[in-house]
């Protein structure tokens, strides 16, 4: 290896944490470049990628239009303030979202990153209520096996037991909880799914201010997808107790469960949504939170007036300008028609894995394909076997799973899916 190398190796090693591990027990790929579905690390290997960098880079690694965007954007200005100013990438995203999200989501709050856009929808929904002279209404109500982020009101609605609950118990808001919805995204609906979700309502809505749920895929909670019409349910008995619905969308917007939001498989508008991951087509950290013109009322008409949020880089032009670039590949119809091309080569190809031995379950949903196993992975082993393959994928717990770039070919699709039944039959 060359001197370089080793030496940026040993530096991370010593001083840098990466996401969800420990300092003295990490395994890094150094990586140099990136160019549309593959990752090239430092020794010139090539991985397919199979994560889309954790749901985000939907258009592939360099996208040209994408770069274009950016650069653009840098010749006017990087950054300005968005306190008593704006700027044309700010307006013409938030004309796109506004048209392309469920009807009536009118108001748009952009913010830093998904956990902040969760944080800033608990904040509407409780200062909605206080506003509106509800002020007990404080808590938020979930279903188990969720994932909302990593900060503090987004870890309070995370699964209680999977979640990190335990880690900071005390410290964390404690929040209501139902049953994580049991039948799946294409069982039998059965009503009786919503009556525990109705009983919490029923009993505790004078102390909650919304209920927040992923809608149809919980994402790191679990990769379980979940029958649309317990969310049309919860809609509905939101609407019966007063309670203001969040739909978590950070995951799932922007095409990756096969409608441009998993939102639309319900058919129902929620009170607020969150967006973010995908929403710059993974160039940089950025979200934003949309509201009902009811929500975006009670709170701008009562005292205080103001929404008390409003973070340093709300609004960042070179932000909404590629994010701007990127809702404008979304619109276009190939997306979610590359997306249904995804979806049924992954169950093409996927499916059979149902007959090896360490597989319990496979579930695909657009572009979304998991094999659940019957036993955590060894992540570290797993991994180094996934990039001996030529791919990048990178599992968790029971869970061995791809959400690629929708770009990806056919055969660069088989490639990865070749690989996870190669590797899952070999444990
Ligand atoms: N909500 C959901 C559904 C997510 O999947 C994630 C990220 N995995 C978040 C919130 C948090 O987003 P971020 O990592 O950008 O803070």
């Amino acid at each position: 290896m060359e001197q370089d190398l080793i030496k940026l190796l040993e530096f991370d090693k010593n001083h840098l944490w990466h996401p969800y591990t420990s300092m003295s027990q990490l395994t890094v790929y150094p990586v140099r470049a990136a160019h549309g579905v593959h990752i090239e690390l430092c020794d010139g290997t090539r991985l397919i990628d199979g994560m889309s960098s954790w749901w985000c880079m939907v258009h592939g690694y360099n996208h040209p239009e994408l770069n274009a965007a950016v650069s653009g954007q840098l010749k006017s200005m990087a950054h300005v303030m968005f306190g008593g100013l704006t700027h044309a990438p700010a307006v013409e995203l938030a004309r796109r979202l506004v048209a392309m999200t469920p009807a009536g989501l009118e108001k748009v709050f952009y913010c830093d990153s998904g956990s902040v856009a969760v944080e800033v929808a608990a904040k509407m929904a409780i200062q909605f209520m206080q506003s509106t002279g509800y002020k007990n209404r404080t808590k938020l109500a979930t279903v188990r096996g969720g994932y909302h982020g990593d900060t503090w009101h987004a870890m309070s609605v995370c699964d209680p037991e999977t979640g990190m609950h335990s880690l900071y118990s005390g410290a964390l808001p404690v929040q209501f909880f139902a049953s994580r919805p049991s039948v799946p995204f294409a069982g039998e609906w059965d009503p009786g799914e919503l009556n525990e979700m109705e009983r919490l309502l029923e009993r505790h809505s004078d102390e909650i201010a919304a209920v927040i749920l992923e809608p149809v895929v919980q994402g790191a909670g679990g990769m379980w997808f979940y029958h649309p019409m317990y969310v049309k349910g919860v809609r509905e008995l939101c609407d019966r107790y007063g309670v203001l619905f969040i739909a978590d969308e950070i995951a799932t917007g922007f095409g990756r469960t096969g409608k441009m939001f998993a939102c639309e498989w319900a058919d129902v508008t929620p009170d607020i949504m969150c967006l973010g991951k995908a929403i710059t087509g993974g160039y940089m950290s950025f979200a934003a939170v949309m509201a009902t013109d009811r929500v975006a009322a009670g709170i701008s008409e009562n005292p205080p007036y103001a929404f008390m949020h409003g973070p340093t880089f709300m609004g960042n032009p070179l932000a909404c300008a590629v994010a701007g670039a990127s809702l404008d590949l979304l619109a276009r119809p190939e997306t979610l028609d590359n997306i249904a091309r995804i979806e049924s080569q992954l169950k093409e190809l996927l499916e059979p894995a149902r007959r090896l031995p360490a597989v319990k379950e496979v579930r695909i949903l657009g572009a979304i394909g998991v094999l659940e196993l019957h036993r955590p992975v060894d992540m570290a082993s797993v991994q180094r076997k996934c990039v001996e393959n030529g791919v990048w994928i990178r599992p968790f717990g029971k869970l061995f799973y791809i959400m690629p770039p929708y770009i990806i070919t056919d055969e660069q699709l088989e490639t990865l899916c070749r690989a996870m039944i190669r590797i899952t039959s070999e444990m």
